[in-house]
């Protein structure tokens, strides 16, 4: 029997998996999906490799209420489905690693204990990615899983870049700039080298979706970043702020007596693209949408977006190439083209047909940046680390 490695990205209502076989170093995707609207009314989709849809179904709310009842009915469908194939590992995105987990790691009951103190830090998705782990450990207790962290990419980063001007103390007892999306920045990394030019050292990177960042690689590595001590700092998002003046936030506690709760659901779920607009966080109904606040919204983004950047190119020094990444990046030839146009100064000259068709390559053959499109794949990323770990362990224990 081939063997596999399952690989989970839990959010808050929806499970997003992906099945790698292990009979090749290029680890081959078997299966992919996600089960969205879990606590409402579950859907389930499967594709193959070649985007066919392989199982579309919407599962009864009652008996499908929570997310172990949902994994649960994930691992007996692919049992079924990849029968010839044994799932030796899981793989996990878990968002925060703090100032601890500088690699992945394989996941045990104190290491579990240690990322529960993390919650804080990330409350819009820690807690789904630990009871993803903790589900899956009730049900397989002998399958070894691995966490694998959205921080751990940018430890790369100098004193400088991870900085906060308080007092040292706070920095030493980790109130730092961690940085997010380290997964989806690790995978265009590697990337990189087969599209772009060998010295194209310089790149600035993208990751436009529901959350929002950048990244400044220097020879592949990050060197800068865009999101800070939590995923709240840096562009706007569909329902973050992004970077905010503190004063705000005693302003709104000292003079409307605004509770801990109320800030924190504010920040992070009423704010960016919904805040502004008052629509929608979905990128794709503001752009469909003739109300003047939805065209502010959008406005309002790839305004600070064009500004981080050019902040980003600061950290650099200069700037090779321009990346877009995730769901906004590598779906809106609008919003791409409204960012470059503003960045002309930098030089990138976008190339309009290109850009229509998703690139790879967008920006004209004479541009002095040049401006790309990748398809981001954390998952793979998470494949590839949870079997090294467990070749790691394997190697160790002969
Ligand atoms: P997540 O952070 O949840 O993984 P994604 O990377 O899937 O998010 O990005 C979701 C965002 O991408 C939404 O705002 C969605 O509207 C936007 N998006 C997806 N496809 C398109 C498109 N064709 N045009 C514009 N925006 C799009």
């Amino acid at each position: 029997m081939s063997r596999s490695i399952l690989v989970l990205n839990a959010g808050s209502s929806s499970l997003k998996f992906q099945v790698f076989a292990l009979e090749s170093k290029r680890l081959p995707m078997l299966l992919a999906g996600q089960i969205d609207a879990i606590g409402r009314g579950p859907h389930f989709v499967v594709r193959d490799p070649t985007g066919t849809i392989r199982a579309d179904e919407l599962l009864d709310a009652d008996a499908f209420p929570d997310f172990g009842s949902c994994l649960h009915y994930l691992l007996d469908t692919l049992r079924q489905s990849l029968a010839h194939t044994e799932i030796i590992a899981a793989g996990h995105r878990v968002v925060h690693g703090g100032l601890t987990y500088r690699r992945p790691v394989r996941v045990d009951e104190q290491v579990l204990a240690s990322l529960d103190a993390l919650v804080p830090l990330a409350p819009l998705h820690q807690p789904h990615n630990l009871a993803a782990i903790r589900a899956l450990r009730s049900t397989h207790p002998s399958l070894p899983q691995v966490a694998c962290f959205d921080t751990s990419f940018h430890r790369t980063q100098s004193v400088e870049a991870e900085l906060y001007a308080l007092p040292w103390h706070y920095y030493d007892e980790g109130i730092r700039r961690y940085g997010f999306h380290g997964l989806s920045y690790e995978y265009v990394a590697s990337r990189l080298p087969s599209i772009l030019n060998p010295d194209a050292e310089r790149v600035v990177v993208a990751h436009l979706g529901n959350g929002a960042s950048l990244c400044a690689l220097d020879h592949g590595r990050s060197v800068a970043t865009s999101m800070g001590f939590t995923a709240l700092e840096g562009l706007p998002m569909g329902t973050r702020c992004g970077s905010l003046d503190p004063g705000a936030l005693l302003f709104l506690m000292r003079e409307r007596g605004m509770t801990l709760n109320a800030i924190e659901d504010t920040l992070y779920r009423q704010s960016g693209l919904l805040g502004l607009s008052g629509i929608s966080s979905d990128m794709r109904e503001l752009q469909q949408s003739s109300a003047p606040r939805a065209r502010i919204a959008i406005d309002y983004f790839t305004y600070r977006v064009a500004r981080e950047i050019a902040s980003c190119v600061a950290a650099l020094e200069g700037m090779d190439a321009l990346v877009f990444t995730a769901g906004i990046g590598e779906n809106s030839p609008e919003i791409r083209a409204r960012i470059c146009e503003r960045l002309g100064w930098l030089g990138i000259d976008l190339d309009p047909a290109a850009n229509t068709v998703h690139g790879p390559l967008i920006s004209t053959a004479g541009s002095r940046v040049a401006a790309l499109v990748v398809r981001t794949n954390e998952e793979r990323v998470i494949a590839q680390h949870t079997l090294a770990l467990l070749e790691e362990s394997t190697a160790t224990a002969g």
